[in-house]
């Protein structure tokens, strides 16, 4: 079972590795489940016991049939499930145990309980890393996911782009997305799927509303599906009408920034000096403190993940790593303009995941 965590807790000397974040356990193990507030660990154990996954009782049966050679033990609701992770240990092993957990994920309510239940020495190593760094390149396998979820992706988009119309609200749009890919079997959107029309998209993050859309705006649609535990994330501008030369000139800068930070990517350069390509284009041509983001970020089992496409990373690009490349222009009160796609690069430069065209998407007035 994930040889090259137990080669880690080995030199590290680590006895238990508990890890407690969905996607982590959803990635090593192939079961997916969204807990709540219930209590769901992957306990990996050294050479010394054998190790487990935790689940709460209502999973069992799913996790039995999703998980291969680990044993799987849960708790009922009233139960405390500290306690009884400690005891499956303790079982196994006696006296105090050097343990790794996710120090980016486990809160410190739930550090307190292990504390309090479970037999763990002072010092305690962080696996974070070790994780992210694993997931970090993708195999043909998980590829092949993340193809599937961009073409969702490509179908979300043009069903929103044929939803548009005078009096047609940005919830509306997102409904008609939504209710389509499900008819399809897309059951999961790899977050909240953005449609914003006019100044709404000014923050790059803004909240879709009842807001209607007019005549002569342009509409900014990010979204993305998750497709077998594998996730997409795209943008893509649509103008309602016929756009202003300033319009159209802004849009093509941004335009331009993607698609120069996408030549460059390869394996061997610097996440830093891609973010600078696409920056350096709009700040050149006046808009650098409205570009007010990084240039992109990792993505596969979640949709945000390491690394980050940063100003001044000194991250070094590989083949096999999948990430997103999304500049951005917003000008308050006005318009937002963000064209995004995710890659995964190459031997030798890298390809897209989604496949909608980048030209702005012109759409005549519908009387
Ligand atoms: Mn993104
Ligand atoms: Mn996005």
């Amino acid at each position: 079972m994930n040889q090259q965590i137990l080669n880690w807790m080995d030199t590290m000397g680590i006895d238990v590795c508990f890890i407690n974040n969905p996607a982590n356990i959803a990635y090593l193990t192939g079961f997916s489940s969204d807990p709540h507030e219930r209590v769901l660990g992957l306990v990996l154990m050294s050479g010394k016991g054998k190790s487990f996954l935790f689940t709460p009782a209502m999973e069992i049966g799913q996790a039995r049939r999703s998980v291969s050679g680990l044993d799987v033990f849960g708790y009922l609701d009233h139960e405390n499930p500290w306690e009884k992770i400690g005891n499956l240990i303790s079982t196994q092993i006696s006296g105090s145990q050097k343990w790794a957990i996710e120090k980016n994920y486990l809160t410190v309510e739930r550090l307190e309980l292990i504390k309090n239940n479970c037999p763990i020495d002072d010092d305690i190593l962080d696996f974070t890393s070790v994780i992210q760094e694993m997931m970090l390149i993708k195999s043909p396998e998980e590829i092949t996911k993340m193809k599937h979820a961009g073409l969702f992706a490509d179908y979300a988009f043009e069903v929103g782009f044929n939803s548009i119309e005078s009096g047609v609200s940005e919830q509306e749009i997102i409904a008609k997305i939504e209710y389509e890919l499900k008819k399809k079997g897309v059951m999961e959107m790899s977050f909240s799927t953005l449609v914003l029309a006019g100044e709404s998209a000014s923050d790059p993050h803004g909240t879709p509303s009842d807001r209607k859309i007019v005549p002569n705006e342009f509409v900014l649609f990010d979204l993305g599906t998750v497709y077998d535990g594998y996730a997409s994330d795209a943008t893509r501008m649509a103008y309602y009408g016929t756009p202003t030369a300033e319009q159209q000139k802004v849009y093509d800068l941004v335009l331009k920034a993607h698609m120069e930070a996408l030549k460059a990517i390869k394996p061997g350069v610097e996440a830093g000096f891609l973010d600078s390509i696409a920056r350096s284009i709009i700040t050149e041509a006046g808009y650098g403190a409205y570009f007010n983001h990084r240039l992109g970020h990792g993505i596969g089992a979640t949709v945000h993940e390491y690394p980050s496409i940063m100003q001044n990373s000194q991250f070094i690009i590989q083949e096999g790593m999948c990430f997103s490349i999304e500049p951005g222009i917003y000008l308050p009160g006005e318009f937002g303009i963000r064209i995004e796609d995710c890659v995964y690069v190459t031997a030798n430069g890298c390809e897209v995941l989604t496949h909608t065209p980048k030209q702005l998407h012109v759409i005549p007035i519908k009387e």
